[in-house]
């Protein structure tokens, strides 16, 4: 399965790409995830995009295609489950490209509609774990004690972009950058939309649903 999933930031896209990829058995990346292990790591490319993700701007194009020519060439790609990329035309453009060279086309695009307002309010309670990486939400998934997680006893923190002022940045953003990337796979017959409001385990059996029907008729 080749699988691009779409949707606005905090959408559910992580936890959505977590499932598929596990059912579908391929790898899932994350532009998002990679680039906040460079940020860790206090390398080059670290240091660059976190000066863009703390704004809640995108880091450009040339850098983040540099990035995924290299991770969609290797050998695990066959198939995939890519969270946060294409969020601009120019990425969609060039991972047509890059795949085309490969003769491995994107299969299927899912786009999770989110609206706006519920957007906001899953940033502002949404709670991470910097050490193990465990994500909380204030009343959808507490941790067992305020503020510590449940995996390492480390401190919860706000993720600096999920600020209400930077989110509200990240959907205009949205709205601009990424909107023409649905268009671009609808005008493709390649978009299955999904409401990405609800239950996370029916969200992803109504997207396996849509898949069934549409790869497998
Ligand atoms: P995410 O975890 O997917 O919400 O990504 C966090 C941040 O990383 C975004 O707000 C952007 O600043 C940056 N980012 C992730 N993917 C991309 C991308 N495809 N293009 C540009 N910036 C990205």
């Amino acid at each position: 399965m080749r699988l691009v999933l779409l949707g606005p930031p905090g959408g559910g896209k992580g936890t959505q790409a977590t499932r598929l990829a596990a059912a579908f058995k391929v790898p899932h990346i994350a532009t998002g995830d990679l680039f906040r292990f460079e940020i860790t790591q206090g390398s080059e490319l670290g240091k660059l995009a976190d000066s863009y993700i703390t704004r809640g701007n995108l880091v450009p194009d040339s850098v983040v295609n540099d990035m995924m020519r290299g991770r969609l060439k290797e050998g695990d790609c066959e198939g995939f489950i890519l969270d946060g990329f294409p969020r601009t035309l120019e990425q969609a453009h060039v991972l047509e490209e890059t795949l085309e060279q490969i003769s491995r086309p994107v299969e299927v695009a899912v786009n999770l509609v989110v609206p706006d307002d519920v957007i906001v309010e899953r940033a502002a309670g949404r709670r991470v774990c910097r050490q193990c990486g465990a994500v909380y939400h204030l009343t959808a998934k507490p941790p067992k004690v305020s503020g510590v997680c449940d995996v390492c006893s480390s401190a919860l923190t706000v993720r600096e972009d999920d600020q209400p002022e930077t989110v509200r940045h990240r959907l205009e953003v949205y709205h601009r950058s990424t909107e023409p990337v649905v268009e671009y796979y609808q005008s493709k017959g390649l978009l299955l939309d999904v409401d990405g409001v609800g239950n996370p385990n029916e969200i992803f059996e109504n997207i396996c649903a849509k898949i069934q029907s549409v790869c497998y008729n």
